[in-house]
């Protein structure tokens, strides 16, 4: 994009769309670009239906209405969670968590254990609370040379210490573990005689890497629209679970009950402000990609792009991956650093110089980088890939690594 282009004040309706021939490799901050379906769905959202759904009964707010009860429903089967769970609808990830952790009324003598590789959407929302409340936070032990956690140690401590929530990583954003979900569920229920409580961030998984809610149903699952789903920003959520009752975070205007302050029990507490009608719908859209692509077609598409390129980059001297020992354990992302280089200065000559977008640093992901040890470096430079990448990008990119390091 010209500089002299964007200092117009409206250059992107004066100019024509200025796709530089970037090669996207920050899938993990937000997938991009999006399938074409939904910048149809937002651009009807926008300007045919972009209407305060639930606060009129006339007919384009009930079509508004029933938008948001069809992107439920699909969130719901994407885990196969129709039976035990409820999609809670809030604009992001972050604010999800802000509900779920505000709501908790964590005290004193709680417990809560949070895996190495929470994002700051958990621990800093975690921290100010117990700035307030004074619960402790524990972390859950990982086996240092697989970058693995390691599961007898960790029922080891909830056997000592029973937990009264534990907040867990799906696929974390800074090494692509996929983390050992069911079986810290399952430890965690049976330790806690199903009382503590167990929360999925998945906002690096939802819709592409299994979850079976019928199988293993978490208390909170975390979604993301504008990641692993393909879809905008502007809108996300959780499927919480029908028996865990949640204390309203966000107080506002649901659109019912007006005259009582008091903001009202249930998923309507947790829904405070007017709904992202285009975000939903472009959301919705973007499920029904993901139905007629196939989500594991995505999910091995990213894997295969994931394994050619750690295998690629591990052949170069001087460049260190950060990464889980085994590949069917990882997805989508990739950490690396390169000897006597600090990682910004890498993801600047790769943007100046090959036109590849990177994400450079820590990732707002604070535990983990005391495993990595990566702080000489500045932390890591970070690759993430998605369904519209291609092998031949990963060879054009590792190629510029290789160069780069070669001087
Ligand atoms: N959790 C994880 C693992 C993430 O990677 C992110 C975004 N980087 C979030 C939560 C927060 O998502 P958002 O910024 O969309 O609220």
């Amino acid at each position: 994009m010209k500089k002299e282009i964007i200092e117009k004040e409206t250059w992107w309706f004066q100019q024509e769309p200025q796709t530089a021939p970037v090669i996207y490799l920050d899938n993990a901050a937000t997938t991009y670009p999006k399938p074409e379906i939904l910048y149809r769905a937002m651009d009807y959202g926008n300007r045919y239906l972009a209407i305060n759904a639930g606060r009129g009964s006339y007919y384009l707010a009930q079509i508004a209405l029933q938008e948001i009860e069809i992107m439920r429903k699909k969130i719901l089967q994407q885990i196969h969670g129709e039976e035990a769970g409820e999609t809670v609808v809030t604009p992001s990830a972050t604010i999800a968590m802000n509900q779920i952790i505000g709501g908790l009324m964590l005290t004193q003598k709680d417990k809560v254990y949070v895996s190495p590789f929470e994002h700051n959407a958990v621990m800093r929302t975690l921290y100010k609370e117990q700035k307030q409340k004074g619960f402790t936070i524990e972390e859950l032990p990982l086996v240092a040379d697989t970058l693995e956690v390691d599961l007898d140690k960790m029922e080891y401590m909830f056997s000592k210490q029973p937990p009264t929530a534990v907040f867990v990583t799906h696929v974390s954003n800074v090494t692509g573990y996929i983390l050992p979900i069911k079986e810290i569920f399952a430890i965690t229920k049976k330790i806690t005689k199903g009382e503590g409580r167990v929360i999925l961030d998945a906002a690096q998984s939802f819709g592409i890497v299994p979850i079976d809610y019928s199988q293993t149903p978490f208390d909170a699952i975390v979604f993301a629209g504008h990641k692993s789903l393909y879809g905008p920003m502007g809108i996300g959520g959780f499927v919480k679970h029908k028996d865990f009752q949640l204390d309203s975070f966000l107080a506002g205007g649901t659109g019912s009950n007006s005259l009582n302050l008091s903001m009202p029990k249930g998923k309507d507490g947790l829904e405070p402000g007017s709904p992202n009608i285009p975000a939903i719908l472009g959301l919705c859209a973007s499920l029904v990609w993901i139905k007629d692509e196939g989500a594991d077609n995505i999910f091995t598409h990213e894997q295969k792009l994931t394994e050619c390129c750690i295998r690629q980059l591990k052949k170069i001297e001087g460049v260190k991956v950060y990464t889980p020992a085994n590949p069917d354990n990882r997805i989508g992302v990739i950490s690396f650093s390169m000897e006597n280089y600090n990682v910004n200065e890498v993801a600047q000559i790769l943007d100046d110089e090959y036109d590849i977008a990177v994400r450079a640093g820590y990732h707002c992901a604070p535990l983990i980088h005391s495993y990595l040890q990566d702080k000489e470096y500045g932390g890591t430079i970070r690759v993430s890939f998605g369904w519209f990448n291609t092998e031949e990008e990963i060879k054009i990119f590792v190629d510029s690594i290789r160069e780069i390091m070669e001087g």
